[in-house]
């Protein structure tokens, strides 16, 4: 083309294009649905602006937020075109090329060792998934602040973009064209694009038509050939009305004749799952509803959902689930964003999926959708971030969250070992149901961790569900109640131990006497066990008590006192000779059983532990 400019795709993209193109992967479907995503998204936007400026959506058929199909047999193109927002040039270079995504190399390293492609759309790159079925692709693009524009690449390292002067003017949106490649013959059937969109687009929230074609009897006048009829068939808008009207008026001796005609066709149900009652749902459409909120599209079902409605001064719908796997990078960017991963609705409209202040970070693992009839439509994302009913929202949120949380654990029978043997066989009745609570906690435990650090209000709820080993839990979790339930008479604290590992816990000197005695003590060896014990003060009035630091009292023995009477000489000795910028103290104890001295941390100091771990953050 003349008139068009070239760039080169940034390198990782490039780099990005050639797996695509070159993957042998068999699951090319999911071009579509990433199409259909971001044509969808496009969509949202236009339709977000126009909350605060109704000129933006301009007038006739513009206004219609919609996607379309379209199929070119002959040309073997597929298109995809939008109403949404479109794209400027700018946007073009930018987001089709020249930028590569933060997610563009994590999921590079995910595909070299054996991730899945079908994983492309959560990091951010869905769109280069057109490659799996064409060599070919242009995007057609109207901005409203722009003049149309193509972009193009055949994938060869370069794309150009060029001022639209061929094509029809779109008004607005945008228009994919994938030139197929001649293995992917299968996208240009209808039954084809039909299923697929009904397979993995089912919840889009607009409508999606498709540019089909039907066979239809017409009368047709007797003494005409049948060349015009053919004509009349391959003249794509008429419709099977149009054609009987015209026959009507003529009123010919007629015979009925075949022909093809063609009209929009509307492939989905746009009533949102989440305005349904719950019990109408079923469990597949909620698994199908997560997927597509979480551009998760392997076969695992979510671990928990909660679909609920809550009334009062603040009115709104949500549903949450818990995801079967943390997203890859969960806990990278913990400290440095806020990005929850709900999608905010105000009155079915979407707001947006970037809202900061409808869950405290450490729920951020949560995917789901809030959907608020109170919240203000026509004002700035802005000033709904500081709306007032967001706390309530929020409160409610977290409420649910942790009682959603809390039933996978009720639900699973491997935790009701010691509760009553009628729960037990409640719960066992419900084999799927089963590990499921260990397998949140391995996916999910770090994040009930950083909530009792983070959350006071909750942190006993959060406390609830926390999980660990310990000295009594034979090699599975257990919980602080059952701690409780397992503690001695006349034992005030909760034991517990930090370190590395388990296996080198175990072999702890602090650990000899309290085993010798029977009692139970919580190996905590996740770094992070040593922030939260500086928050989890006291569960259930039982207060926390680390058995390697000062304090720990076992019950009185009569014979402490004389011994402390009889070794007064060597204590005072031994703590003159280690000065005291080494040992603040050296007394007789009673926590260990063979080991003949230990060193113990003060109270309030650093334990070993928690140096070990300052020491190796500094290094
Ligand atoms: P993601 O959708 O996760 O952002 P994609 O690779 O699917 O990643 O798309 C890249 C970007 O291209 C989008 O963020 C968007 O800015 C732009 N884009 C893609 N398709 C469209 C479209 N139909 N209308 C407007 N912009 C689009
Ligand atoms: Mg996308």
């Amino acid at each position: 083309r003349s008139n068009a400019e070239k760039f080169e795709f940034q390198a990782e993209v490039s780099r990005l294009m050639d797996i695509i193109i070159n993957s042998l992967y068999s699951n090319k479907d999911i071009f579509l649905r990433e199409l259909i995503s971001n044509a969808s998204d496009a969509l949202d936007k236009i339709r977000f602006l126009s909350l605060t400026d109704k000129e933006i959506l301009g007038e006739g058929d513009n206004t219609k937020l919609e996607i379309q199909i379209k199929l070119d047999k002959e040309k073997k193109i597929l298109s995809i075109r939008d109403r949404g927002i479109g794209m400027t040039k700018e946007d073009l270079i930018k987001n089709l090329g020249t930028i590569a995504k933060s997610g563009t190399s994590a999921f590079m390293e995910k595909m070299q060792t054996g991730g899945d492609l079908n994983l492309i759309g959560q990091f951010g790159v869905g769109f280069y998934s057109v490659y799996l079925v064409a060599d070919y692709v242009e995007v057609i693009s109207k901005h409203n602040d722009d003049k149309q524009h193509v972009w193009e690449s055949k994938a060869d390292g370069s794309f150009a973009i060029s001022e639209d002067v061929w094509n029809e003017p779109l008004g607005r949106g945008t228009e994919i064209r994938l030139h197929l490649r001649e293995e992917a013959g299968e996208y240009l059937e209808e039954d084809k694009l039909k299923e697929l969109v009904k397979k993995y687009s089912e919840f889009i929230n607009f409508p999606i038509y498709i540019w089909a074609s039907k066979e239809v009897e017409v009368d047709a006048p007797a003494d005409e050939d049948e060349s015009s009829d053919e004509e009349e068939a391959s003249e794509s808008s008429s419709t099977e009305e149009e054609v009987e009207e015209e026959d009507a008026e003529k009123k010919p001796k007629t015979k009925k004749v075949k022909e093809t005609t063609y009209e929009w066709e509307l492939l989905n149900d746009v009533k949102a799952i989440w305005l349904r009652s719950p019990k109408e749902v079923t469990e597949e459409e909620y698994t199908k509803f997560y997927h597509s909120l979480a551009k998760d599209f392997g076969d695992e079902k979510p671990l928990a959902w909660s679909h609920f409605t809550a009334e009062g001064d603040v009115e709104f719908k949500a549903v949450l689930f818990v995801p079967p796997k943390a997203p890859h990078d969960l806990y990278e960017s913990y400290y440095n964003t806020n990005k929850s991963n709900l999608k905010l609705y105000v009155r079915r409209v979407f707001i947006s999926d970037e809202f900061d202040e409808l869950l405290p970070k450490y729920l951020n693992f949560l995917r789901g959708l809030v959907d608020s009839d109170t919240l203000p439509l026509n004002v700035s994302r802005e000033m709904l971030q500081q709306h007032n009913s967001l706390k309530t929202i929020k409160k409610k949120l977290i409420r649910k969250a942790l009682d959603m949380i809390r039933k996978i654990a009720d639900e699973d029978p491997d935790e009701s070992n010691d509760k009553d043997s009628k729960d037990a066989e409640k719960a066992s009745d419900n084999d799927e149901k089963k590990g499921q609570y260990a397998r949140f906690w391995n996916e999910f435990g770090k994040s009930i961790k950083l909530g009792i650090i983070e959350d006071a209000t909750n942190r006993n709820r959060l406390a609830k569900l926390l999980r660990f080993e310990s000295t009594k839990s034979g090699g599975k979790l257990a919980s602080l109640d059952q701690y409780i339930s397992r503690m001695k008479p006349g034992q005030k604290d909760i034991f517990y131990i930090t370190g590395a590992s388990k296996e080198q816990l175990e072999k702890s000197p602090f650990l000899e006497r309290l085993t010798k005695k029977n009692y139970e003590v919580i190996f905590f060896t996740d770094p992070v066990d040593e922030y939260l014990m500086q928050y989890l003060m006291d569960y259930e009035d039982k207060k926390f008590q680390n058995v390697s630091k000062e304090g720990l009292k076992l019950g009185k023995d009569s014979k402490d006192k004389d011994l402390k009477e009889s070794f007064k000489e060597l204590t005072k000795w031994w703590k003159g000779s280690l000065t005291s910028e080494n040992v603040d103290d050296v007394k007789i104890s009673n926590r260990l059983a063979d080991t003949p001295c230990v060193v113990v941390t003060s109270k309030y100091g650093w334990s070993a532990n928690m140096e070990r771990i300052m020491q190796s953050q500094t290094l």
